[in-house]
This record gives structure tokens, sequence and C-alpha cells, in this order.
């Protein structure tokens, strides 16, 4: 005599075509090649996702933690999620309590909640932090969806790189009136360009670091900084006009633009006044080292005594965002760096050579417990800073597997390259 067919149930990783920003950070993170994309959505192959989480914690927008419990033999394909405009509701035939009991599946899925992450699983595959430091403020995220965008006013755009430097970058300041925009250094906005794509949908939103601090770009005043490098060759150098770039940095005084978010919940500074910033960043990755950087000097004033070390890099002095201003702050209060990769007649440098240099001060900033690191901007820079902080790490005594570990734990090491 049989028993009843088992039905296999089957916890399916999906991404949110709402709010995903087309970064490709998941599947570069997949340790499995589970996650691919076409020209409109990233997708979750649900036959080779074996729900390590690897990819969870480094997706900037939080996309990538969403779950919907299916019946096995009807999961939903690649070419479904690829048609998607928004995530489909859960099938309440199918509940949370039979996903609970299924026989196949991964415990971190278990665990796992739409917005929630499972805790300490895919850890291992992940380099940063997953957590923020100790005494960050805790951050507001998803104020405003694809469905219920925000708007804000330009009150401000201006060309930060020299007028015969090849890059244009530009400082945008976005005024939101009345509209409640609390975002903490470190965190990023969406911006929603107008307009469809080739295949008549609507773009999807941009991600922006806020480059001001929480208190707003002017203080007291409810507005942000951005930090928008123009688009105009795209990865493998072909020329192309990138939507949202171009959008942004073509906006006039007066222009109303459509924003998503907060996003980001940990690449969040740490609050204890006595705590260091060791800051890392190339190009427009060098905005949220501002957004850090403005906090801490108005809040110097107020008795903060910890130290900021930075390391930026350009390919020349006059690609470099906000040289001036940098150059302003006082010695005592930031410990300045930069490494240019493009000077004419110089050797190409980046910022790993000027952390080398200056190994003796790092390693001393290392040492303490009370230091954090933050590294923005390319994603090639990922590897070679993280040698050099090991280098500089056994150079100086510190067996830097333990202390790479640790400072993972402690919400110590934030990464955000794209
Ligand atoms: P970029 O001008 O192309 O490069 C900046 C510098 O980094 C150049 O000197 C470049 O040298 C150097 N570099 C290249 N490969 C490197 C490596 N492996 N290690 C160390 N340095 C390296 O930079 P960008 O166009 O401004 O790009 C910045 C990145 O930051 C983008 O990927 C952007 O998505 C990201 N980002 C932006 C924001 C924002 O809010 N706008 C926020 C977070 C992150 P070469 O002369 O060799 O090119």
């Amino acid at each position: 005599m049989s028993g009843p067919v088992p039905v296999e149930i089957l916890r399916q990783h999906l991404i949110d075509p709402e709010i995903c920003i087309r970064c490709n950070t998941c599947e570069e993170t997949c340790p499995i090649d589970a996650i691919t994309h076409d020209g409109v959505n990233y997708v979750v192959k649900a036959d080779v996702c074996n729900a390590c989480m690897a990819c969870v914690p480094p997706c900037p927008t939080g996309a990538i933690d969403n779950w919907r419990n299916v019946l096995k033999a009807q999961a939903y394909s690649i070419e479904d999620q690829f048609g998607w405009d928004e995530l489909p509701t859960q099938n309440p035939t199918v509940g949370a309590a039979d996903a609970a009991a299924a026989p196949d599946l991964p415990q971190a899925a278990t665990a796992a909640s739409d917005g929630d992450e499972a805790p300490g699983s895919g850890s291992d595959m992940v380099r940063g932090s997953t957590v923020p430091p100790w005494s960050a403020a805790r951050p507001y995220v998803h104020l405003y969806t694809h469905k219920a965008p925000t708007t804000a006013t330009v009150v401000g755009n201006y060309r930060l790189t020299d007028d015969a430097a090849s890059s244009d970058i530009h400082h945008l300041v976005l005024d939101f009136g009345a509209m409640p925009l609390p975002v903490l250094e470190g965190q990023s906005i969406g911006i929603l360009p107008p307009g469809t794509n080739a295949g008549g949908r609507a773009h999807h939103a941009r991600q922006y670091s806020v480059a001001s601090p929480r208190d707003g770009e002017r203080p007291g005043y409810n507005n942000v900084s951005l930090t928008v490098k123009r688009v105009t060759r795209d990865h493998s150098g072909n020329a192309t006009d990138g939507v949202c770039s171009n959008y942004l940095c073509d906006l006039k005084k007066g222009d109303v633009v459509t924003v998503i978010g907060p996003f980001g919940n940990t690449f969040l500074m740490p609050n204890h006044p006595n705590s260091h910033l060791l800051m890392i960043c190339t190009g427009t990755g060098s905005a949220p080292m501002r957004a850090m950087t403005e906090y801490r000097r108005r809040r110097r004033l107020k008795g903060a005594t910890g130290k900021l070390m930075l390391f930026f890099g350009a390919r020349t002095q006059q690609e470099l965002p906000y040289f001036g201003p940098l150059m302003n702050l006082p010695k005592d209060f930031i410990d300045t760096n930069l490494a240019f990769s493009r000077t004419p007649g110089q050797p190409k440098r980046y910022v790993q050579d000027a952390m080398r240099e200056r190994a003796v001060d790092v390693a001393h900033l290392l040492k303490d417990g009370g230091t954090h690191i933050y590294v923005c901007g390319l994603k090639g820079m990922e590897d070679g800073v993280l040698q050099a902080l090991g280098e500089i790490a056994q150079a100086h005594g510190m067996a830097w597997d333990a202390l790479w570990e640790r400072l993972k734990r402690e919400g110590r090491l934030h990464l955000e390259t794209y």
C-alpha cells in the first residue's frame, strides 16, 4: 500500500524588480552562478540557488532578500522573472507553515523572511561587515518606493571637475521641502529618471550615495547632495550616454526629480566621538566620505576627538571631486593622502600604493579597536585595498585573517564598490 505522495515545497529566492538598482553585485557575489540578468531584470535560478545567503548582505538596496513559498514543480522560471515589473504575492495555499516543514529547505532560507536577513549565514563568504558600527544611528530605509516615490527640487548643480578634465562630475543639491527624508552618511537614495527604455518600460532607479551629512547639505535644511559623474562610456569603453547621470548633470535649478529610498543599513559611521575613520575611495566613491568628514567636521566643534585618515584616488588632480575644499581642511583634523593614476610624466599610483607608503600610521589605526574602515568606489579597488591592509597588518605583527574576521564581526569594515 502506498502512502500520500509528498508535495515538495520550495522557499524560492527572488529579487524585487521594483527596488533592484541593477548594480550586478549579487551576480558577482553568488559563488554558484545562480543569478543572471537580461536588459531589464536580475533573477535567481530556482534550480541552482542553494540559499547560501552570500548575495544578501552585499546588496545595497535589500532587493535581493525576497522569498516566496512555491510548489517546487511550479517554481518561477527565469523567463517568468524577466517579465516582472513587481514581485508576485505569496500564494496563500502554499503558506509559511508548509514551507517550514518542507524537507529540502535549506536552513538559511527557513530563517529568512521578506526583508529579514538570515543571521550569520553566508558571512564567511562576505568580505565586509554586514552589521553597522555599534554606535551608529538607526537608519530609515525604503520610506519611498517605485509605487510611492517622493520628489525633490534641484537647488544647486555645480560642475566639480576642472573644465579641462575629461570627467564631468557634478555636485547636485536636492531640497525635499516639507517631505521627510531622514538620511545618514553612508546611505543612498534612488533617482527615477523620466522616460522609458528601448522596450517601452519605465527606466529603473539609479542609486547615488548621499554626499551630505545627516543635518543637511546646509545645516538645518531639508536638503541632500549627490556626486554624479556623467557616464559617456560603458564598462567596455564603448561610447554610450548614461540615462540617469546625463539627466542629473543637465538639471537646472527649480527642476523636480523623483526619488526613492533611502537605502543602506550597515555602511554607516560610528557616533562615539573618539572613534577613528579610515576612509579609502576612488572617484565618485568619495561621496559618502565627504558626508562623514563633514559630519565629523561639524561635530568636532562639539568635542569629537577620533582621527580621520583618507586615501583618495583619481586619474588626475583635475578629476578629483572636492579637491579644493578637501585641501582646505586642517591637517590636524584629517590626514589626507591622494593617489593619481594618470598624471602625465608620473608613474601610475593607486590608493593601495599610498596606503603602503603610510603603512606605519595605517597599522597604528588597525591596532586600535576604535577604528572603522570604509572603502567606496570602483569594484577593482577592493582586492588591492584588502591586500594592502593584510600586508600592513602582517608586517606590524597582526594576524590579518583573525583581524579581518573581527573587523567584519564588529561592524568596522565596510565595502561599497560597483
Ligand atoms: P575613475 O575615475 O574611473 O577611477 C578613479 C581612480 O581609481 C582612477 O585613478 C583609477 O585609475 C583608479 N583605479 C582603477 N582601478 C583601480 C584598482 N584596481 N585599484 C585602485 N584604484 C583603481 O572612477 P569613477 O568613474 O569616479 O568611479 C567611481 C566608482 O564609484 C564607480 O564605480 C561608481 O559606481 C562608484 N560609486 C559611486 C557613488 C556615487 O554616489 N556616485 C557611490 C558609491 C560608489 P585608472 O587610471 O587605472 O583608471
